[in-house]
């Protein structure tokens, strides 16, 4: 049932997949914002520069109108029988008058020239007392322009010139000029606005500064469009529709606009800060960098909780049982914080797990020290009854002494061992003499009985290093190491003796026996068994020449047997 259980991580596997829908949909919001911000920049950008361009062009007209107005009235005035007159008299009155001077601003005079380019009249009244024309404009024919381009004023202000023909039969030809002051645009000029910050700046084609809303600066003498850092621009060059930005002296940058009317030689420039159009945009930057923030810091944390939660709890229980992997069960026990969770429930069964190893392999531990006691006490057992095997098989059970088979690896030992050193031994071939009459005459257990007595007597007068041995039913062979043949037949001798004098008490029978013995010394060009062969060929001289005496092999004994064997 636990897998169905909705438990702490399935949970979070839960909220984290929210976490990163939410996640998915604020990059998304992100991404769409930013692509939003970027399409509203180029919106926000074309719709400055669309406005700027409209009230640009406004301004233009009304610029143009003003001129032509002034055109107009101009012409209306030279148009009066005062003017047509051409007297001096007539028309200065009249150019005097009220009646006109609120056709002029301050500054700006009228004068009627006759058709010799002679002062006719001016309004000098007005106040304007220094009437200037540029030069060239008084020279050329007023037939051909009517206006001229801007020049500078004696106290420095651009004015142009317009200059009406009055056409006088009677008085002949003459001109009414007038000054057009840019004074006059100034209240446009200076009411016009160009985004929050922007400035509106005026010029001619030569690129000279018209009009600046920073007057005292700029309209203090000839200044260049250059000087402000347009000095690469074109100011006649017709450019509708290009957006585009310009840096200033001042070091910012500005969105331009610029148009140029080239019969009033007359350029406007409109410069809005760049910062501006952007601070319009930037409201929705900021929206979407706090989403592009939210959402790194929402990652990171989903991140730091994923480590916290799962990676590291998990990378610890990998050490664990990586420790344990290794062999290494002393470990602590692995703890966790969360013991609701999925990894508090592993950590769980794997404490019990870890737990349940280290009791098993504590009892297989156990177990094993038991078994190899019992193995070790098993083999010691089998040795023990091996050994005993091994005596029993080498062991003649009446007598207790070496039996046959034994006899004969001992004397291979010696055979190896006098080959070595060069020193001889000696074999005593031991017979009991009428033994079967014993039997006969006392019985089986008796004779047995015999057998013992003998053979314990005989191995109580053994040397060290003597070796007496069963050799078959009453035969007895003995082995005496570094023994010359002589020496064996004293020591043979002394059996014989000790056996003849003594009596064999067995129940209430007292038996007497004698042994015959067959002394022979081994060579090793004789070989072991030859030289048993010769003991007991001597032994039998013994029971042919009576018994109960030792004799030694010989050489003539030899001949001897040869002899009798052959007659
Ligand atoms: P000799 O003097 O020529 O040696 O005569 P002997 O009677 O001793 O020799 P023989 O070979 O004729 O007889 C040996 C007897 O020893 C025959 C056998 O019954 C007896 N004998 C052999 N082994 C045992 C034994 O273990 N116990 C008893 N009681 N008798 C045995
Ligand atoms: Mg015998
Ligand atoms: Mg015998």
């Amino acid at each position: 049932m636990s897998s169905l259980r909705f438990s702490n991580i399935t949970n979070s596997i839960i909220i984290k997949s929210l976490i990163l829908l939410i996640i998915s949909m604020l990059m998304i919001v992100t991404i769409g914002t930013y692509i939003f911000t970027q399409k509203q920049m180029k919106t926000t950008l074309k719709l400055s520069y669309d406005t700027n361009d409209t009230q640009l062009q406004l301004l233009a007209n009304t610029v143009n109108n003003e001129m032509e107005q002034f055109a107009s009235r101009l012409s209306l005035l030279a148009k009066t029988s005062e003017i047509q007159s051409m007297d001096k008299l007539i028309a200065a009155g009249y150019l005097k008058s009220y009646n006109i001077s609120s056709l002029f601003i301050s500054g700006e005079s009228i004068s009627l020239f006759d058709r010799s380019y002679n002062l006719v009249c001016n309004n000098a009244m007005l106040g304007s007392t220094k009437i200037s024309y540029p030069i060239e404009f008084n020279r050329i024919s007023p037939h051909k322009t009517t206006a001229s381009p801007w020049y500078r004023d004696t106290d420095g202000t651009p004015k142009r010139a317009f200059g009406v023909v009055i056409n006088d039969r009677a008085h002949g030809d003459g001109r009414l000029v007038s000054n057009f002051s840019i004074r006059r645009l100034w209240k446009y000029f200076s009411e016009y606005k160009v985004g929050q910050n922007g400035i509106l700046i005026a010029c001619n084609g030569q690129g000279e500064i018209l009009y600046h809303p920073d007057m005292r600066t700029w309209l203090d003498g000839v200044h260049k469009m250059s000087e402000l850092g347009l000095g690469e621009m074109n100011i006649k060059q017709d450019i509708k529709n290009n957006i585009q930005f310009v840096t200033l002296e001042d070091g910012k940058t500005y969105l331009i606009n610029r148009t140029f009317n080239s019969s009033n030689d007359l350029g406007l420039i409109s410069l809005q800060p760049k910062s501006e159009i952007d601070a319009m945009v930037s409201s929705v930057k900021h929206i979407s960098r706090i989403i592009l923030y939210s959402s790194i810091i929402a990652i990171l944390l989903v991140s730091l909780w994923q480590i916290l939660i799962v990676c590291k709890p998990l990378n610890n229980l990998i050490d664990h049982i990586s420790q344990i992997t290794e062999g290494n069960l002393d470990i602590e026990e692995f703890k966790s914080k969360r013991s609701q969770d999925e990894i508090g429930r592993l950590a769980k069964v794997f404490n019990q797990m870890h737990a349940t190893i280290k009791r098993q392999i504590k009892e297989l531990n156990e177990h094993r020290d038991l078994l190899e006691k019992e193995v070790k006490e098993r083999t010691y057992e089998l040795e023990q009854a091996n050994k005993k095997l091994d005596i029993i098989s080498r062991t003649d059970e009446l007598t207790q002494l070496p039996n046959r088979r034994d006899m004969h690896k001992t004397i291979e030992k010696e055979v190896e061992r006098a080959n070595r050193t060069g020193k001889p031994f000696s074999i005593i071939f031991i017979d009991i003499d009428h033994f079967k009459n014993v039997n006969d005459t006392y019985g089986h257990a008796t004779g047995d009985a015999v057998l013992k007595s003998v053979s314990s007597t005989i191995r109580s007068l053994l040397r060290k290093y003597d070796v007496l041995a069963r050799y078959g039913g009453e035969e007895f062979l003995t082995l005496l190491p570094e023994t010359e043949v002589n020496d064996a037949a004293l020591v043979a001798e002394r059996f014989r003796k000790q056996i003849e004098n003594q009596t064999i008490f067995f129940g209430d029978q007292e038996i007497k026996a004698t042994i015959t013995l067959g002394v022979a010394q081994y060579d090793s060009s004789l070989g072991a068994e030859r030289c048993i062969q010769l003991a007991d060929k001597a032994l039998y001289d013994g029971k042919e020449t009576g018994r109960n005496k030792v004799v030694i092999w010989t050489e003539d004994l030899e001949k001897k047997t040869e002899n009798a064997k052959q007659s």
